[in-house]
């Protein structure tokens, strides 16, 4: 811990500011572009679209296309005149990017309101939270041995790597895949972590099987609906979004969308890409974006193309190529489903072995990997909005529920965790890539100036990660347009930049 605070305070010592880029310093080497096009304004194609105008400038065009809504996976649903989160929800206090976009567009941290959390196992309540730190641990310790420090060490190691991004960032410096950019943090072995399952790197650093069944594997279905077997570097990412220190957005995450839309003085179309397709004129290439509007359809050329939204074999984005090879031949697979079920009513708290409701503590439920276990977690949610006197309601009180599940719950389902409800509200998500060890990861580049973002899901699907793939995108856009390969697939960046300082 005291390693992790030295590390994050020396940071903060050495983190030059935005302005001070490497994009704004070094010679452009021909003509700027002059449209550059995003498609999808999702936290990852607005904050494309945000450091692309850092980058480039203030005379180049940027367009966001977005056939549904700003936000995507950010988005909220409404549940008695309060709004809550169906996607996204939580960030943690080291998502630096996520951070200076809050910052940035005066948008406000919102507040936090305690809630005890138990793992249930089917049939009873295997694991609970109480009121007293200290007796948390020792529980932990009485139960699992010390398997909940090895695994604390080994996620603040990670961090520790990953967080070498927003230096190397800041210094200017981005990467032409998946691969490097991870290479560059943690070497070859975080390479490894996205080919490997959680279960075998825990295990082989001392964590017990016991508490991966009744720990880890609950972390695992609430954060991305998968079990222990997905890969190492995506379990970290999972781990690391259940620590205390996590935070959201005042008024909903997906406003943090559109500000950076604002910000970056992008102009919004709302319209659904159809193709991309390569036009070459001598040496020069550019892109032509048909796309459907409510009123029409229409197409666009473009210098450089950014695509901001998963492409899966299956249900595309609807987004086709002509001519040059397909990226879908290289895709490593689907997206998982995942159920949002926003349930207005009373908790059965029964089903949890509390038939008294008044003593049932828990602000949340997560499950073990039990099969007909029909839902991966439970929990009271908080408004976007908490006013300064607001309280979670009591179990015994009609209160707002989140539960998410792989199908949609059925009527018995519902009736099975709810004594009765008022109302109930369903999203259904392609959520995040379903994750298997051995997939590969996909390109980043996908022609000349055509980039793909979404490629980073596959190494671990959260906000801050298509933050970064979003600020890797626009440095390494900037250098291919100005030819300074200097700047991109650098080796031995921490050295280097120490000697740049
Ligand atoms: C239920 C759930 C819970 C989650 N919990 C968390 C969490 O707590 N913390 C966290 O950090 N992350 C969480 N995530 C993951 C996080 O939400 C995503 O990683 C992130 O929002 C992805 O953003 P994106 O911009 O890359 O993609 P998206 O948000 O999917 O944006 C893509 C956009 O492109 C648009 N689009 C698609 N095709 C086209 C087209 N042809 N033309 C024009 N527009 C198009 C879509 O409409 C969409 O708006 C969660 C996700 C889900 C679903």
């Amino acid at each position: 811990m005291l390693r992790l605070f030295l590390f994050l305070f020396l940071l903060l010592l050495s983190w030059p500011p935005v302005s001070g880029d490497a994009g704004a310093t070094r010679l452009d080497v021909g003509g700027p572009p002059s449209k550059i096009a995003v498609i999808g304004a999702g936290i990852g194609g607005t904050a494309t679209a945000h450091f692309l105008r850092q980058h480039f400038g203030p005379e180049v065009q940027v367009d966001v296309f977005e056939k549904g809504e700003v936000g995507g996976r950010l988005a909220t649903v409404t549940v008695n005149h309060h709004d809550y989160e169906s996607g996204g929800s939580i960030i943690h206090s080291l998502n630096l990017h996520m951070q200076d976009f809050v910052k940035q567009l005066g948008l406000k941290y919102r507040r936090s309101v305690a809630g005890k959390t138990a793992v249930f196992n089917g049939e009873e309540v295997i694991l609970e939270e109480t009121d007293w730190y200290l007796l948390d641990l020792f529980r932990l310790w009485w139960r699992y041995g010390i398997s909940f420090i090895r695994l604390q060490m080994w996620v603040e190691e990670i961090m520790e790597k990953f967080m070498r991004i927003y230096k190397y960032q800041a210094h200017g410096y981005a990467f032409s895949s998946v691969e490097e950019l991870l290479g560059s943090l943690g070497g070859s072995g975080f390479i490894n972590m996205t080919r490997r399952p959680l279960s075998d790197s825990l295990l082989e650093l001392g964590v017990s099987q016991h508490f991966i069944d009744e720990v880890i594997a609950p972390i695992m279905r609430v954060n991305y609906g998968q079990n222990v077997s997905i890969p190492a570097f995506v379990g970290a990412v999972s781990l690391a979004g259940a620590q205390t220190n996590l935070w959201a957005v005042e008024g909903g995450n997906k406003l943090v969308c559109s500000g950076l839309l604002k910000l970056a003085n992008a102009n919004l179309l709302q319209a659904q890409v159809t193709t991309v397709s390569p036009v070459y004129s001598g040496e020069i290439v550019q892109y032509q974006l048909s796309f459907n509007t409510a009123t029409g359809s229409g197409s666009e050329l473009y210098d450089i193309v950014v695509l901001a939204t998963p492409l899966q074999t299956s249900v595309a984005s609807g987004v086709k190529f002509q001519g040059f090879s397909s990226p879908f031949d290289t895709l490593p697979g689907e997206y998982h489903r995942t159920v949002a079920t926003v349930v207005h009513g009373y908790l059965n708290t029964s089903f949890f072995g509390f038939p008294d409701p008044r003593l049932f503590p828990f602000a949340s439920v997560l499950t073990t990997d039990t099969p007909d276990l029909f839902f991966n977690s439970a929990a009271s949610v908080c408004p976007v909005n908490i006013s300064a006197g607001f309280r979670r309601k009591q179990p015994q009180e009609a209160g707002i529920y989140k539960v998410f599940s792989p199908q949609p719950l059925d009527k018995a389902q519902l009736k099975t965790l709810f004594r009765s409800y008022y109302s109930v509200q369903v999203t259904e998500w392609q959520a995040y890539p379903q994750y298997a060890s051995g997939q590969g990861l996909p390109p980043v580049e996908l022609h000349s100036n055509l980039y793909y973002l979404n490629g980073i899901e596959w190494a671990g699907s959260a906000m801050e990660m298509s933050s970064v793939a979003a600020k890797n995108i626009a440095l390494l856009a900037y250098h291919r347009w100005n030819r300074q390969t200097d700047m991109v697939d650098q080796k031995d960046l921490m050295h280097r930049i120490k000697t740049e300082l």
